[in-house]
């Protein structure tokens, strides 16, 4: 990314996060260097940096990766040649974070849509939630501490935020603190520096349930390493549950003490898997529920909705934020949210997240799985043993590459366009009425998709 696409982000997410809070937190961020996966942002005060990364991360890692879209991660830094300024006790009036917090009470703000009502389970996830649950059920502690890792938009914090959310509720005196591992780090560097380690120290060692989300943050900081580990084991002495988040294994981040990672695994250690279509799909139609709420007279099409969820395989995310735009969009231009209009709207994502299966690899599988020769899946006999598969190819390349219905009809022995046409419609159809074709469309997706 340069500075230049940075400034243009900037502009979109002007238009996105309104004026003043635009001021206040986004136009102070300059792009410092992007490095491993990493874009980091030079902040004027830690404090800013903080409630950026809190508040706007999200945003800006899914703005970011539009242009960049290997990068994995967004990081918020006080410039090193820059004197660390205290953070103002009243930050900038206009857009002002939530009533100041007890400056002693170490939970980051929740975010209230992170519940479990609003969280979609499928096979991917199902161990993550059943584990989640069973920790926010708030019984005896049975593991310890519960691990959740995965890749980035997987729902870890997402889950994180649930369990916390439901222990409060059930059990409001309970001391239950998220954070995410940075921020550990900051506090920890401003207790040091202000002299209130013992303060700092007291503070953890009352929590009752302690969260730290994405773990790997402190692999090389090693002093910070140091007091995690004596937080988290008079935590553990004191029969006291933790739940930590990475997005990796225990055992495979760097540059994180060996004494660390054999505790980390000592409890319950579960992955968050890459996302299958029904997840996808399922948590699609969850969200367009919420926002068929929000725009009330906006319709959408059929086979949007399994567009998306065949297209966008990325992470949920970016999946959202997809969906948040097409919305968006088609309110303004009050159209009803069609195929074409959603191709047009999410080309750049659609574009980047593109597995880039070809044609000839789709009538190669499809041959394959048929049993029949490439020669006549393409060639021109018009038996239901030929022709079935063939429709079934021409289905898969309309779903799963961005090419014409005329490019897909040359490509198909010259065929006509409207030919591709009635055949992706034929297996629409019997999509929903076949479960043979069902499950052969499924297992094909699959393979291509590997
Ligand atoms: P991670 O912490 O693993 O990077 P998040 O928890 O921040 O991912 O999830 C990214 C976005 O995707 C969030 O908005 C979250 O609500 C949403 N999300 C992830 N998994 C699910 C799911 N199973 N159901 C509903 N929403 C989900
Ligand atoms: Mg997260």
């Amino acid at each position: 990314m340069t500075q230049d696409q940075w400034g243009r982000l900037k502009q979109d997410l002007l238009k996105s996060v309104g004026k003043s809070n635009y001021k206040s937190w986004i136009e102070p961020l300059e792009l410092s260097h992007m490095e491993e996966g990493v874009a980091t942002f030079a902040v004027p005060t830690s404090f800013v940096g903080n409630y950026v990364s809190q508040k706007y991360g999200d945003q800006i890692l899914y703005h970011v990766q539009s242009v960049a879209p290997d990068i994995r991660r967004v990081h918020f830094q006080v410039p090193l040649n820059q004197p660390v300024r205290p953070a103002p006790a009243r930050p900038v009036a206009a857009a002002a974070p939530a009533p100041q917090r007890d400056p002693m009470m170490a939970t980051a703000p929740l975010d209230k849509r992170f519940s479990f009502d609003n969280f979609v389970v499928g096979k991917p996830n199902e161990l993550a939630h059943a584990a989640a649950k069973r920790v926010a059920s708030g019984g005896p502690v049975m593991f310890n501490p519960l691990f959740l890792y995965g890749g980035v938009g997987l729902g870890k914090t997402h889950l994180m935020h649930a369990i916390a959310w439901e222990l409060s509720q059930r059990q409001p005196d309970l001391n239950v603190v998220y954070l995410s591992a940075e921020q550990f780090m900051y506090r920890f560097v401003q207790a040091l520096r202000e002299r209130k380690m013992m303060d700092f120290k007291s503070m953890f060692r009352a929590v009752d349930v302690l969260m730290v989300d994405d773990v790997q943050f402190i692999a090389g900081k090693e002093s910070t390493q140091e007091e995690f580990f004596h937080t988290f084991n008079a935590l553990v002495d004191g029969g006291k549950q933790i739940i930590i988040s990475a997005d990796r294994a225990p055992g495979e981040i760097e540059n994180l003490e060996e004494r660390i990672k054999s505790r980390l695994q000592c409890g319950l250690v579960v992955d968050l898997h890459p996302t299958n279509y029904e997840l996808r799909l399922g948590i699609l139609q969850s969200k367009v529920e919420y926002y068929r709420t929000q725009y009330p007279g906006l319709t959408l099409a059929d086979g949007v909705l399994e567009f998306l969820a065949m297209r966008i395989t990325k992470n949920v995310r970016v999946l959202e934020g997809a969906l948040t735009r097409l919305f968006a969009f088609a309110s303004l231009v009050g159209h009803e949210i069609t195929l074409e209009l959603t191709q047009d709207c999410l080309a750049d994502v659609l574009r980047s997240s593109e597995r880039q299966v070809t044609i000839e690899e789709i009538q190669r599988q499809v041959s394959d799985h048929f049993n029949i020769r490439l020669s006549d899946l393409i060639g021109p006999k018009r038996v239901r043993i030929f022709a079935r598969p063939r429709q079934v190819a021409m289905y898969l390349s309309k779903q799963m590459t961005s090419r014409s219905l005329p490019e897909i009809g040359r490509r198909f022995g010259g065929r006509d366009h409207t030919t591709v046409m009635h055949g992706v419609r034929r297996i629409d159809e019997l999509r929903t009425t076949d479960s043979q074709i069902a499950e052969d469309l499924e297992l094909l997706r699959r393979t291509l998709e590997a």
